[in-house]
């Protein structure tokens, strides 16, 4: 395997120590956020400086590790767009919001976001080793004063521990790993403590930022709360270093299997051969790739959008073209809280009550003949039948399926289409009563 270039350092670092340059604290402690310390590495352009220079925008912060990723001359680096901010910032967007995935009202307590049956994104701080330009929770990362506090803490625990359906904690903010040791240590046992609690995930792009922090210690102690699993955010085959390498060696023979999330950010990593280039190194470092997202509504990102078609290009890419551990799913996360949604380019072609007309990844069409008896396993004595786990109100299409429910309507149904003529029919409610769900179902 060749090996990933050892990632070098802006010329201003060169005098710096070894034991400096690779601790995290001195990482931490040496981030770059104004205009005179980032000119310092990187001849700014008319509109970062003037970004820089603006109140009110999204936290800057990077680590002397990442930008030292940088090709100072081109103006276009992949890396440098994703955090060093522009004057398109500003400008506003069709739909733009400042909460698009509605997580704030999806909050049962602060900093917990339930949307799922069975698993809960809790936020554990509001700080980040560098900050992503394009970042969905900019409307609290960054700010020292929306910090969670340990009260806050307390209640997320209390609600996970009253509400068994949870078997699933994903941690996010933020960046769990920039907590200090002890806390974050605290943290994860105080979870394991919560005996449904049956796995533990992370969020962080604390080795892409800034790999020093991946140490043995770090994996070690991670290793006590095991199932646990993370997940990574690599957006551009520039970002695989030697050093992320190293630290993703070091997180996996801790056993902590390794995923990654990109976001398609356009002039990034909107192109089917990068994208191609990326997920194969990613699987060359044993990081197997999770989610590719659409770009969220998010104030201050509009400038990184692309149609939604250019995932589906991606994905048309991927599959077929390259290991099937190297394709990920292609994810539209819903505005409004519709959580993610996978979009993909249609396989299937067409079917008859016999027949479907499927296609593969070169255009060649086949058939596939379904059998013409089938003996389907028996509900009534499958004991995972029996004892499937309840999904109040969100057993959703496969609710109907099952036959669970009969329909789901939209709010508003029934009022719309009595059309005033509900004292008539109230008459024969009891005769025809199917189950449904929906949010205008008042019974
Ligand atoms: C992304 C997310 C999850 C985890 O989703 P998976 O598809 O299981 O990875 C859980 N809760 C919320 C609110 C999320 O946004």
């Amino acid at each position: 395997m060749p090996t990933p270039i050892l990632s070098k350092r802006a010329a201003i670092y060169a005098d710096v120590p070894d034991e400096k340059w690779n601790d995290w604290r001195w990482q931490l402690s040496h981030r770059l956020n104004t205009v005179d310390e980032i000119e310092k590495v990187i001849p700014l352009t008319d509109s970062e400086r003037k970004a820089l220079q603006t109140q009110g925008l999204f936290r800057v912060d990077v680590t002397p590790y990442y930008i030292s990723l940088i090709d100072p001359q081109d103006p276009n680096d992949p890396v440098r767009k994703q955090i060093i901010p522009v004057s398109e910032e500003l400008n506003a967007f069709t739909s733009m919001m400042e909460d698009s995935l509605a997580e704030d009202r999806h909050s049962p307590v602060p900093g917990l976001v339930h949307r799922y049956p069975d698993r809960v994104l809790m936020l554990v701080t509001t700080q980040c080793a560098s900050y992503c330009r394009y970042c969905t929770r900019s409307r609290i990362v960054g700010d020292p004063g929306q910090t969670f506090n340990k009260q806050e803490f307390e209640m997320q625990i209390e609600y996970l521990k009253r509400t068994p359906q949870v078997r699933d904690v994903l941690l996010s903010g933020g960046d769990p790993l920039v907590l200090a040791p002890k806390v974050l240590e605290e943290l994860l046992t105080r979870i394991r403590e919560i005996p449904h609690i049956e796995i533990v995930r992370i969020g962080s792009r604390v080795p892409v930022f800034m790999p020093q922090r991946i140490t043995q210690e770090l994996c070690d102690m991670l290793a006590k709360f095991h199932p646990l699993w993370l997940n990574i955010h690599v957006n551009h085959p520039n970002e695989i270093s030697q050093e992320l390498a190293d630290a993703c060696d070091r997180m996996s023979r801790a056993g902590i299997p390794l995923g990654n999330q990109s976001v398609l950010l356009a002039g990034v990593n909107d192109c089917v051969h990068l994208q191609r280039e990326l997920v194969q190194k990613l699987t060359r470092i044993r990081v197997r790739p999770y989610y590719l997202y659409q770009c969220d509504l998010v104030e201050g990102a509009g400038h990184f959008r692309t149609p939604v078609g250019k995932g589906v290009e991606i994905i048309e890419g991927l599959r077929g073209h390259t290991s099937g551990y190297a394709v990920p799913q292609f994810i539209v996360d819903g505005p409004g809280g519709g959580g993610k949604i996978p979009v993909m380019p249609n396989y299937l072609l067409s079917m008859s009550d016999h027949k479907i007309i499927v296609r593969n990844y070169e255009g060649y069409v086949t058939t596939y003949e379904e059998p013409t008896e089938y003996t389907s396993h028996d509900p009534k004595t499958c004991k995972f039948c029996q004892n499937k786990r309840p999904e109040p109100g969100q057993s959703g299409l496969t609710g109907l399926l099952d036959g669970e429910e009969m329909f789901i309507k939209p709010e508003g149904f029934d009022t719309l289409h009595d059309r005033g003529g509900i004292q008539h029919r109230l008459k024969d409610e009891s005769k025809w009563k199917p189950r449904g769900i929906g949010a205008g179902d008042t019974e």
